[in-house]
């Protein structure tokens, strides 16, 4: 007897995305080679996506009222975002507008705490760290923070990215200016890792529970942001297969439709700790629009839709992205330097057309090497045209 799967939505043909930053304009060129129709929502006419979206509901990505119109208009909807009201939206999902991932996946990662006691629950090793409500006094803050062992990272437990909201602390001395710094919000205090690399991996997956893994990458923070990624990451073949089925068990622990990035510390003795989790597109995957069979736009779509995922693989022998913040310079600046860098042979430039604003992601390259290249080199040539560093 033939069963019918029962996860299976007919002809999904139009995508709702909550979001409409630069993850959601990335979409853009696969959507439409897969015949999809994207519908954003977003604050801004500006904001990228707006620009590439066959329609757009011109609300903040938390506003209920503006996904319910952005449901009348979509067959499913995905995320770019995480931030949502995932409480308000709950009458929608009852009511079967159908979220993808579900509404209990991006509930989970909105607070950090939850997220580490999901990676408990499903064994996922991470950094040691203890909870702060905002109601302990400083003598249980000083024992929880001794506990650990300075340093100690004290983040914000819901609407942190890019380490706005993630400060280390040295001392004891610092703690409670740092906690006070924080308004007394619930935070995770957690263990400094002394990692030796940061890896991420991107994994995929649909409705029928196929898997697409990504390759393990490397990432390179500078002040807590993303600069840099490298593709394949060089590690040890059991760190790579470490990472691999770590994501595995991720996605399918979350009974996950769509795509989720993981990103971890690896320490000297090369275990891997999760950090943290993003059950969208991500930074660290986008090397993958020029260096992979499918990029993580695509492979998102291809799940949300019921589409058969495409193959991760890597289509050259090793890839280097390097992010675009904003500096403090003029646009005709910026603009001579994009200019400059995509003169460089095999670099793929996106620029993202949003305001300019020192610090801010305005856009990456990516450059597809061979064996013989030396990534960190070239990453490092290109980060000296953007950032003038040495
Ligand atoms: P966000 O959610 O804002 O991206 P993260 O928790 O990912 O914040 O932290 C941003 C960066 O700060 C990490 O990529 C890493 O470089 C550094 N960091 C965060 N937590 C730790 C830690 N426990 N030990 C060492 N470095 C850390």
């Amino acid at each position: 007897m033939a069963l019918s799967n029962p996860a299976a939505q007919p002809s999904i043909r139009r995508i709702g995305v909550i979001g409409g930053g630069q993850l959601a304009w990335m979409m853009g060129p696969a959507a439409q080679r897969l015949g999809l129709d994207l519908v954003v929502q977003t604050p801004n006419e500006a904001d990228p996506a707006v620009a590439i979206a066959q329609a757009a509901v011109l609300a903040p990505v938390d506003d209920v009222a503006g996904t319910t119109r952005l449901a009348d208009q979509c067959d499913v909807i995905t995320f770019e975002n995480e931030f949502i009201d995932c409480a308000g939206l709950q009458p929608l999902a009852d009511r079967g507008v159908i979220f993808r991932p579900g509404l209990e996946v991006l509930d989970l990662v909105l607070d950090k705490r939850h997220q580490r006691e999901f990676f408990a629950r499903i064994g996922l090793p991470n950094p040691r760290y203890a909870v702060l409500e905002g109601t302990e006094s400083e003598v249980e803050l000083h024992q929880k923070a001794a506990e650990l062992g300075f340093p100690v990272v004290m983040k914000t437990r819901r609407l942190g990215y890019d380490g706005y909201g993630t400060v280390v602390v040295r001392t004891p001395e610092d703690l409670v200016g740092t906690w006070n710094g924080f308004e007394r919000n619930p935070v995770l205090l957690e263990e400094f890792v002394p990692f030796t690399k940061e890896l991420a991996i991107m994994v995929a997956r649909s409705a029928t529970g196929e898997v697409a893994l990504y390759p393990t990458v490397e990432t390179v923070q500078v002040n807590q942001v993303c600069r840099r990624v490298v593709a394949p990451a060089v590690v040890n073949p059991w760190v790579a297969e470490t990472m691999a089925q770590l994501g595995r068990t991720l996605a399918e622990q979350l009974d996950l439709v769509g795509i989720v990035g993981m990103e971890c510390f690896l320490t000297e003795d090369d275990q891997v700790l999760v950090n943290e989790i993003a059950p969208r597109t991500h930074n660290s995957g986008h090397y993958s629009l020029d260096a992979c069979a499918t990029s993580q736009f695509e492979q998102q779509l291809r799940a949300v839709s019921d589409l058969p995922l495409g193959s991760p693989q890597l289509t050259c022998a090793q890839a280097v992205m390097v992010n675009l913040l904003g500096l403090a310079e003029s646009e005709a600046s910026h603009q001579q330097k994009i200019a400059q860098l995509q003169q460089r042979p095999n670099a793929t430039l996106y620029w993202y057309n949003k305001g300019i604003r020192p610090g801010r992601k305005l856009g990456h390259v990516t450059l597809c090497l061979g064996v013989e290249d030396d990534p960190v080199a070239v990453a490092e040539e290109v980060e000296a045209r953007w950032y003038g560093e040495a």
